[in-house]
């Protein structure tokens, strides 16, 4: 570059006063999700907080800036832009709030483990005074942390760098969302509940997800990273012989949720990353919980990749990544009245880990698949699945019981895996 051409980059940076990265930048605050991409585009589309007035723009660095621009969940429409990294667990006076500072009632650890100990305490549920300061404690957290999202909004992060940390965000009984290009980090529950009898062995129950639609409507998420980001569960202690988790699901769509599409985003080192639908007896969610999951990585994620009941999901052109070493369960996981049309997924596992590992069913009658690699091999799931599995498994039958129509372009499983690990997550929106 010659010394002009320095000089004039220089004074136009400075007169801008942002990073060179950020000047070419797309501002994609008021896109809205294409036609026909995934169940999202059904009907009316999902326009978020495209609509919005000037008044109803906010760039937002703080917890408390994004309080206010959230609005309580109203409908306003509204775009709300992340810029940097903003903490949930943070005061009003920009102060880092920990476990410590939300601890009410003579809560403890060590005395919440003392008073529920199965050896002493048997497998009733916790109840008392510990259980009580425990509850005491997560309403004090769940203050700060649970961010509602209203309808007809838009949160972006700006640049490469946007950071939620701590926080979840709830998208209930709210319609026409937009979450992109976000990193979120870290939903951190200080006080889980001890469940003596979740899966025959106890087992500690958390409350936070990254995101949660619960009875959402029309939600398109693009280009986030959710990761449990400074905190992974498996350096948690074991308590009462079970890991003591701190991280519920990435992105949990339940309670009647519908048309969601999850698109080039990242879901990284986690149990739990995707349930969809939370109950067998939640037969309000027939005909609902409706997902369309395309070109999204899955990387050091033990299970549900995603996990459904009831809905229909098209989970296509996902990358799935088990690196050695990792602990893991399965990706797919078919449940009751579940209806995922899996097509051109690339899995990557290392060699302990069988085909057959890939999906498990509760439950399920049905699962749909074609296209799928499996360490660059093309294998029929279905097949191996019912060839292998657990003989406590019943065999899957193909037929679904529909076929997508709302999609883009849907890629070779080759294509898909090389496009994802380059371009999936936050901070990576062409
Ligand atoms: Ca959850």
């Amino acid at each position: 570059m010659r010394l002009r051409q320095i000089a004039v980059a220089a004074a136009v940076l400075g007169t801008l006063g942002v990073p060179a990265h950020a000047d070419n930048a797309r501002d994609i605050s008021r896109d809205t999700l294409p036609v026909d991409d995934g169940w999202a585009a059904y009907g009316t589309g999902t326009t978020g907080g495209s609509a919005a007035d000037d008044a109803h723009v906010h760039t937002v660095t703080d917890r408390a800036g994004l309080v206010r621009a959230l609005d309580g969940g109203s409908d306003t429409p509204k775009i709300i832009k992340i810029a940097g990294t903003i903490d949930a667990n943070t005061d009003d006076e920009g102060h880092h709030l920990d476990c410590a500072d939300y601890a009410t009632d003579g809560y403890s650890v060590k005395k919440y483990l003392a008073a529920y100990d199965p050896r002493t305490w048997g497998s009733a549920r916790p109840s008392g005074a510990q259980e009580d300061a425990r509850q005491a404690s997560a309403a004090k957290q769940a203050e700060w942390v649970t961010l509602p999202v209203g309808s007809n909004t838009t949160i972006v992060g700006l640049g490469s760098s946007a950071v939620l940390k701590g926080a979840n965000l709830q998208v209930k009984n709210a319609n026409n969302v937009i979450i992109r290009n976000l990193d979120l980090r870290d939903a951190y529950d200080c006080f889980p509940v001890w469940q003596p009898n979740t899966g025959g062995l106890g087992d500690w129950k958390t409350t936070y997800d990254n995101i949660w639609l619960t009875g959402a409507t029309h939600v398109w998420i693009d280009h986030i990273t959710a990761s449990d980001k400074g905190h992974p569960d498996a350096k948690e202690p074991t308590y009462f012989a079970r890991n003591y988790l701190r991280h519920d699901g990435l992105l949990d769509i339940t309670n009647g949720s519908d048309l969601v599409t999850v698109s080039w985003s990242r879901f990284a080192d986690h149990d739990k990353a995707m349930l969809i639908g939370n109950s067998d007896s939640a037969t309000g969610d027939r005909g609902k919980l409706r997902v369309t999951l395309h070109h999204n990585q899955f990387e050091s994620v033990v299970q549900r990749a995603p996990r459904v009941r009831f809905g229909q999901v098209h989970v296509y052109d996902n990358r799935y990544v088990v690196p050695e070493g990792a602990e893991y369960r399965y990706s797919l996981g078919v449940s009751t009245e579940s209806a995922i049309y899996a097509e051109n997924n690339a899995f990557h596992t290392p060699g302990h880990v069988e085909a057959a590992d890939l999906v498990k069913s509760w439950n399920g009658t049905a699962l749909h698949q074609t296209g799928t690699l499996f360490n660059g091999w093309p294998v029929d799931l279905l097949a191996v699945y019912n060839a292998y599995n657990s003989g406590s498994e019943r065999d899957l039958t193909a037929d679904v019981g529909w076929t997508p129509t709302l999609h883009t372009k849907i890629d070779s499983a080759e294509a898909a895996d090389r496009e994802v690990a380059r371009g999936a997550g936050a901070g990576r929106i062409p």
